[in-house]
């Protein structure tokens, strides 16, 4: 792999520096190999290549000190840290992990492209939606595509990191909410059901109130609401585990 070869190259050319400029040296470079990837590569690859460095970083610790023992330069150059070994450092600075750049998951950009160059911005506005879509099922991927990830309330973008959280978190900071409420004729159609913030949504019903009757289509309750005599009541009701994640998730 392209990148171990650089880490030997980088190693190599620096057998008698100091462990804290190897460091400072590797740390741009797992780093940037690590972002670059983090959404193709496998966990295992990631755990492959920390495992290969380790292997260079203990024969460059080998070769810098012939004299010393195993257990010596284990203790001088791996020190544990809290449940964590095999982590490289020299005290102050320490080696960045590919695994921890993958769990940081930074979102992949290209070398030299930047945002805010013009003919970059479909790169970007192209990999922004590749993003938000990823792990979404069908119906999810045309209701986020509808408004080109914005949410309709506040008309901003939805951040990609609102998403992630979403998914691998069940943070609520986006919910997929039907605009108009089953019982006022609306489903769980393309057309009705919008990706909004969360706090968007709640603020837009509380500016609304909660005890109004909708007079416009695109007021929306969730279905803990009941229209009784005119006026909206909240319905006390207990969800089951199951009806809330559906109420949540939508599809
Ligand atoms: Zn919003």
């Amino acid at each position: 792999m392209a990148v171990l070869r650089k880490i030997k190259s980088i190693l190599d050319a620096n057998k008698q520096a100091k462990a804290s400029l190897v460091i400072r040296l590797l740390n741009p470079v797992i780093r940037g190999w690590g972002n670059y990837y983090s959404t193709q590569v496998s966990k295992r690859t990631f755990a492959y290549c920390d495992h290969r460095i380790n292997e260079m970083l203990w024969r460059w610790a080998k070769r810098r000190h012939p004299k010393k023992s195993a257990r010596w330069i284990y203790q001088r150059y791996f020190p544990r840290q809290g449940s964590r070994n095999w982590v490289f450092s020299d005290g102050g600075y320490t080696l960045a992990t590919m695994t921890d750049v993958r769990i940081i998951r930074h979102i992949k950009i290209q070398g030299c492209r930047s945002p805010y160059r013009p003919n970059d911005q479909e790169y970007f506005v192209t990999r922004r939606e590749q993003l938000l879509l990823k792990r979404l099922n069908g119906f999810q991927k045309k209701v986020v595509r509808k408004t080109s990830g914005r949410c309709p309330l506040c008309g901003c973008n939805i951040s990609v990191e609102h998403f992630r959280r979403w998914q691998n978190n069940g943070e609520d900071a986006i919910l997929f909410a039907r605009m108009i409420p089953e019982r006022l004729g609306g489903h769980d159609t393309i057309e009705n059901v919008c990706v909004t913030h969360r706090w968007c949504y709640e603020k837009y019903r509380a500016a609304f109130g909660y005890d109004v009757l909708p007079d416009n289509p695109e007021r929306f309750l969730s279905n803990q609401e009941k229209i009784v005599n005119g006026r909206v009541v909240w319905m006390h009701k207990h969800l089951s585990r199951d009806e809330e994640l559906k109420d949540y998730r939508m599809a």
